[in-house]
């Protein structure tokens, strides 16, 4: 027999040891890397050697534009590849965490993919003033906010589809903010995909519990579906990284006496220069101090 010649596809979800791969004509395959070769993400392309009807072989990755993960002590985790852009749920209740927030643009900033913040529930009027002042602060970093509810799904899709048209978009966020609802009003078949998951758990819950690509009906987008998470570490971030990952602080690096500055206590430090005019947010400095304090810890410098 003649061999299937190898076809280009791409990843739209992993599960541990297979992943799903959708070839250009739509057609599903479940694919097994080839040897001991792991490290593929959803959104990755990938070279298929077809087997059979519906599985393959995952002969090789392709270089990707950007990668975006989290590592938490020894644990690396890979969140998706080939992304345009970061799209992080947050709400009013239950309160979220600035400090994922913060880790999650660091992350985004450092790969050079772009985040977007939404901020969901806004029908919900208590903790709304306080959840926009928080958010105002990353604002004046240069982030983009927007403000939707999900309980109304046409004002929602007017106000986010033109932003997901031709990208492809990574969704994250921490669990109740709302982000399996965003996803279901804005993918119909995600609903399914849900569902059938929690059955097979058999927990009946409407939890995601993987990490999936799904296409915009009837537009050019893609969205990735990724499991909440309750931590973000960055210890795979060097200094350099940290510090592409906080925005505001690129004009005032400018004036640093020294080119190796850490920005924390140098003389001549135009970092903390802004910071004591107030152009950069204590928290934010805070948060890269904490950042970086932990790499050093764990010895990466
Ligand atoms: P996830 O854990 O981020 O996927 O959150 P869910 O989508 O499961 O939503 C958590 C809870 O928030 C559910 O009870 C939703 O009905 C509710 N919820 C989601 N979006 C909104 C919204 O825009 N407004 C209000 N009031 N509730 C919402």
């Amino acid at each position: 027999m003649a061999d299937t010649p190898a076809l280009q596809g791409r990843i739209i979800a992993a599960h541990g040891r297979h992943y799903t791969v959708e070839l250009p004509d739509g057609h599903i395959r479940k694919c097994f890397p080839r040897g001991k070769k792991a490290g593929a993400a959803v959104g990755d392309y990938v070279i298929v050697s077809p087997q059979g009807r519906d599985e393959g072989s995952i002969d090789r990755i392709l270089e990707r534009r950007n990668l975006l993960y989290r590592s938490d002590d020894m644990r690396t985790k890979q969140f998706a590849a080939n992304v345009d852009q970061l799209l992080i749920v947050v709400a009013p209740e239950p309160s979220f965490s600035d400090d994922l927030l913060g880790r999650a643009l660091v992350a985004a900033q450092s790969a050079d993919i772009a985040p977007i913040v939404i901020l969901n529930k806004i029908d919900l009027p208590a903790g709304l003033p306080q959840a926009r002042e928080r958010l105002a602060k990353l604002a004046r970093t240069g982030v983009q906010v927007i403000e939707l509810s999900a309980l109304a799904p046409q004002a929602m899709r007017d106000t986010l589809l033109p932003l997901l048209e031709g990208r492809c978009s990574l969704l994250l966020g921490q669990s109740g903010m709302g982000k399996s609802t965003l996803l279901n009003a804005l993918v119909p078949e995600a609903r399914a995909h849900t569902q059938e998951h929690s059955l097979a758990l058999g927990t009946g819950k409407h939890t995601t519990t993987s990490t999936r690509l799904y296409h915009l009906p009837g537009g050019s987008g893609d969205v990735i579906d990724s499991p909440g998470f309750q931590a973000f570490g960055l210890y795979h971030l060097t200094a350099s990284d940290i510090e592409h990952g906080f925005p505001e602080f690129r004009e005032g690096i400018q004036h640093c006496r020294f080119y190796n500055c850490t920005h924390r206590h140098e003389p001549g430090c135009g970092v903390l220069a802004a910071l004591e005019r107030g152009e950069i947010a204590i928290e934010r400095h805070e948060l890269y101090k904490r950042i970086l304090a932990e790499n050093e810890a764990q010895g990466r410098y």
